[in-house]
């Protein structure tokens, strides 16, 4: 038995390595719970080496530290084994813990591991240093050095355990871990070490210096294992802790891209080349979609509408090799079949640790329609406008062409790219300007306006065009005007034929009394800009109703022809003509004097005056001319033409062949007229008329053989002769109930002077021509009668011959009047035009004779020789009354014809009862 001698230095640098040990497996083990499954092994394996490796370490120093004093040898193979049995423990005891679920077995076979392993540990390194040794096993510090293994096993498995459930352990724990443990372990070698009883043999030694150098060189590899240990573990804590956070950033960056994309307003969706990974909410709308599972899992083919496979499959390849795709049209197929338009593009991503697709999607369904819509509309309003055959066109706001379509060009002639640099001014004509520019700037304020103007076409040719101006209104705003312009030529062409067919005269080819009337009405309004005064000439032929009636309706045509181109010789270039109808005919002259008008119609009247020849038959014209001047605007056409009609009468009145100036004197003719007429409406109705009977007298007998019925008006004026308000009564109608009353007078006085002894003869009663040509005539004048109740053969109607227009007719009704008893006699003969083939083939009772005759006939013989002649014509006639007979020479002439006679020198007309 020795005393053993030891080193301080040692002890403490074992305790040391101990508690180094102990700090450094916590920290291994701390990197446990950061790793992954298989991870955990590797640093198991680490921390069991460690730990193995430093109570190893401390037991060997702490051995050496004892036995300075002596020479030590030692058994390779028992410290193999000690340092194998140390890091089995460690590791068995590690693995369990941090392995297996916390039990209490667990804790047991960990708390064994670790208590046997250190106490093998500790006794096989013991026994490998000393070649014999004597354990005394019933020693206290045997005992002790067991106790101080459990306490060593049951501190460690305590802060092992505390470290499995907290993971997280601070420095200051773990130091204070460590020492415990380390003092632990070391109390456990040191207790063990006083267990044994150490015998020295003699023989090969090792020497103190050798077993220092065994210890030092332990502890150093020992630090250095640790300190690889301990830095590795560091290292890793860091690489784990920049993992970590860059793990946490991406996680964050996941989420924070799942919320862009769920939040995204378009469409996204993320798919690996064939199956769909992702879709957001807005991309089911697309696909009408109402789940997310509709899409994700599925091809991403089922969607892709089959024309575009390939160039989207052709799109996947571009992106995987890296390269970038534009923005592509295609169409998708829905859910429900339909199919949709889409835009897409696409970038590559890393999706779910692994390379995939995201798809920016857009729906262009709707965009597609309007497009379509749009371009729909664009060929439509191309094709108006291109095969429009009006000339369609659009300028700007200062009038330049910017569209034209062909038929512009076909139009006016100029080619579209000759239009496109010109300006709509350059093709109004000067005169259409105003209209134009008035018609386009209310276009520009935004109404469309419709108009006709003139253009000059390129080769200089006036196109008659109607352009409807519509303003171009783009954001509310007028940006220019459409013209659509039709060309209007045949249209014009056609409105101004029949416009001249309704304003001439088919016969003479002058303008009608349409025309005249229209043409008088703008002379009338724009008199004011005359210099001179304005002339109306009305013109009638004074026999024209004879050259028609001898000579037929063919001549009568011929002759109006002719007279007509005669009548325009007469005039002047600006002078107008028109035909009114029949033989009247009216001029109109602009910018003269009365003296001028005067000389012209006496011009006209002489020209007139040689004779036309027709078919061989020489006729001789006359005329009458009247004129009415007019100097001041205010006169209308209907008065203007009526002062040339009424200054005509009067100079038929003045004896034909001459012209009359309408003059005031006239005018009051016309007054008096206008009072005649109004005043005669009412004239029968006052009892203003009244009946004067004449005799006719016969020269032989001197006994009164007939009466004339001639009418008498009491006017309220004053007494009117009939000459003057007949013709008045004629013209407004008036005469026909005027007439009938006469005719029912006479017929009363008939019956009242049936049994008078002289007054008992017939009464002749003037009807005028149109009284005569009333078809009710005949039939009223035999109600008359029979109401009466007088015998027919007692009246006698008077004609003159211008009821005669139309001969058979007359004829064939004084026959009718003559058949029923009723006399005819035939007035006025010899006044003015007069034809003996009227009288000789006209069956007739009576011919007066118009006083003209006897008042010529007393100095001249020619006039007499002619009543001879018409006397001696009418041998047919019954009686013959020669009228105006006044005087004794009167009486004697009718003597010589043995006629009757009808005058003042037997007697005037007088009242009734003054008979
Ligand atoms: P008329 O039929 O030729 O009538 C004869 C006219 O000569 C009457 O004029 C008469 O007064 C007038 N007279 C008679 N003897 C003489 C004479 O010796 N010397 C002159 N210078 N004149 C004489 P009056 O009554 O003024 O009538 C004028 C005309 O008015 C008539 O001419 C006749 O055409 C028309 N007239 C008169 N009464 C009627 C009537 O009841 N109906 C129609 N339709 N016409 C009538
Ligand atoms: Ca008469
Ligand atoms: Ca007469």
């Amino acid at each position: 038995m020795s005393h053993p001698s030891y080193s301080p230095i040692l002890i403490v640098l074992s305790i040391l390595i101990a508690i180094v040990t102990s700090y450094t497996t916590l920290v291994l083990v701390g990197r446990i719970f950061d790793r992954h499954r298989f991870e955990k092994m590797i640093w198991i394996i680490a921390g069991s080496v460690v730990m193995g490796t430093g109570i190893f370490s401390m037991h060997v120093i702490a051995m050496v530290a004892y036995h300075t004093a002596f020479p030590m040898s030692y058994n390779i193979l028992l410290l193999v084994f000690s340092l194998f049995s140390g890091i089995v423990s460690s590791f068995l005891a590690l693995k369990l813990l941090y392995t297996q679920p916390l039990t209490i077995w667990t804790i047991l076979s960990t708390g064994c591991s670790l208590c046997l392993g250190s106490l093998i540990l500790h006794y096989t390194a013991l026994f490998s240093t000393h070649d014999t040794i004597e354990i005394q096993f019933t020693s206290i510090y045997f005992t002790l050095s067991i106790v101080m293994a459990i306490i060593f096993s049951s501190l460690a498995i305590k802060i092992l355990i505390h470290i499995r459930s907290n993971k997280e352990i601070s420095i200051t724990r773990s130091i204070i871990g460590s020492v415990v443990l380390g003092l632990s372990i070391s109390l456990m070698h040191y207790k063990g070490t006083k267990a044994v009883n150490i015998i020295h043999h003699d023989g090969p030694d090792f020497t103190n210096t050798n077993a220092l150098t065994l210890g030092v060189i332990l502890s150093l590899s020992s630090f250095i294992i640790i300190l690889i240990a301990l830095l590795t573990a560091f290292l890793d804590h860091r690489a784990l802790k920049i993992e970590k956070s860059l793990l946490e950033q991406i996680k964050k960056r996941k989420n924070l891209y799942r919320q862009l994309v769920e939040g995204a307003p378009e469409p996204i969706l993320v798919h690996d080349g064939e199956t769909i990974l992702f879709v957001n909410e807005t991309c089911l709308n697309i696909v009408k979609a109402t789940d997310k599972q509709e899409m994700i899992g599925r091809s991403l083919w089922n969607f892709i509408h089959p024309d575009y496979r390939e160039i989207v499959r052709e799109r996947f390849q571009t992106m995987q090799a890296g390269g970038k795709i534009t923005l592509l049209e295609h169409k998708v197929i829905a859910l429900d079949g339909s199919i949709i338009d889409i835009e897409s593009s696409g970038t590559k991503i890393y999706y779910d640790n692994q390379d995939a697709y995201q798809l920016m999607i857009r729906d262009i369904t709707e965009h597609k329609q309007m497009e379509r819509a749009l371009s729909d509309k664009q060929q439509r309003y191309q094709s108006l406008f291109e095969h429009n055959p009006d000339a369609v066109f659009s300028v700007d706001q200062k009038g330049f062409f910017q569209e034209v379509n062909p038929s512009v060009g076909e139009i006016l002639g100029y080619s579209q790219e000759e239009l496109l640099g010109m300006n709509v001014n350059d093709v109004i004509k000067p005169s259409s300007m105003s209209l134009a520019i008035e018609s386009f700037r209310n276009a520009q304020k935004g109404i469309p306006i419709n108009h006709n103007v003139e253009v000059i076409a390129k080769e200089g040719q006036i196109i008659p065009i109607n352009i409807t101006n519509i303003p171009i209104i783009i954001e509310g705003r007028v940006t220019g005007i459409y013209g659509i312009g039709k060309d209007m030529t045949n249209e014009v062409e056609a409105r101004n034929r029949i416009e001249k067919l309704a304003y001439t005269d088919q016969l003479t080819g002058l303008p009608n009394r349409t025309w005249l009337y229209k043409y008088l009405h703008e002379v009338l309004t724009r008199m004011e800009k005359m210099q001179g005064d304005l002339a109306i000439l009305t013109i009638d032929f004074d026999d024209f109703k004879n050259v028609n009636d001898s000579l037929g309706h063919h001549y009568g045509d011929l002759f109006l022809q002719q007279v007509s181109s005669r009548l325009k010789s007469c005039l002047r270039d600006d002078d107008k003509i028109a035909r009114l109808g029949g033989d009247e005919f009216i001029i109109i002259l602009e910018n003269v004097t009365d003296n001028e008008a005067g000389t012209l119609a006496q011009k006209i009247i002489d020209e007139m005056n040689q004779c036309i020849n027709i078919l061989g038959h020489e006729i001789k014209v006359t005329l009458s001319i009247g004129i009415s001047i007019q100097s001041e605007s205010f006169t209308d056409v209907e008065s203007t033409i009526k002062q040339a009609d009424f200054a005509m009468y009067m100079a038929k009145e003045k004896g034909k062949n001459n012209y009359q100036f309408f003059s005031e004197d006239m005018n009051k003719k016309i007054m008096r007229r206008i009072q005649l007429h109004s005043s005669l409406q009412r004239a029968l109705e006052n009892g203003e008329l009244e009946l004067f009977y004449q005799p006719q007298v016969d020269t032989k007998t001197e006994k009164t053989v007939g009466l004339e019925a001639l009418l008498r008006w009491h006017a309220p004026f004053g007494n009117v002769s009939p000459a003057e308000f007949i013709p008045v009564a004629e013209q407004s109608g008036i005469i026909i109930p005027i007439g009938e009353w006469v005719l029912q007078e006479t017929c009363r006085r008939i019956r009242m002077w049936k049994d008078h002894p002289y007054l008992h003869v017939p009464i002749a009663v003037n009807v005028s021509v149109r009284q005569f040509l009333d078809p009710n005539f005949l039939t009223k004048l035999k109600k008359i009668i029979r109401e009466e109740n007088i015998n027919p053969e007692y009246l006698e109607i008077e004609i003159t011959e211008s009821v005669m227009l139309d001969i058979e007719e007359s004829a064939k009704l004084i026959k009718d009047i003559r058949d029923f008893g009723i006399k005819v006699a035939i007035d006025d003969f010899g006044k003015g035009y007069s034809s003996l083939y009227l009288i000789s083939n006209l069956e007739f009772d009576t011919l007066k004779i118009d006083k003209s005759f006897i008042n010529d006939g007393i100095n001249n013989d020619r006039k007499l020789n002619i009543l001879t002649a018409i006397i001696e014509a009418t041998s047919n006639v019954q009686r013959i009354i020669i009228e105006g007979v006044e005087t004794i020479e009167h009486i004697e002439i009718a003597k010589k014809f043995n006629a009757i006679t009808q005058g003042y020198y037997y007697s005037r007309p007088l009242p009734p009862e003054e008979l």
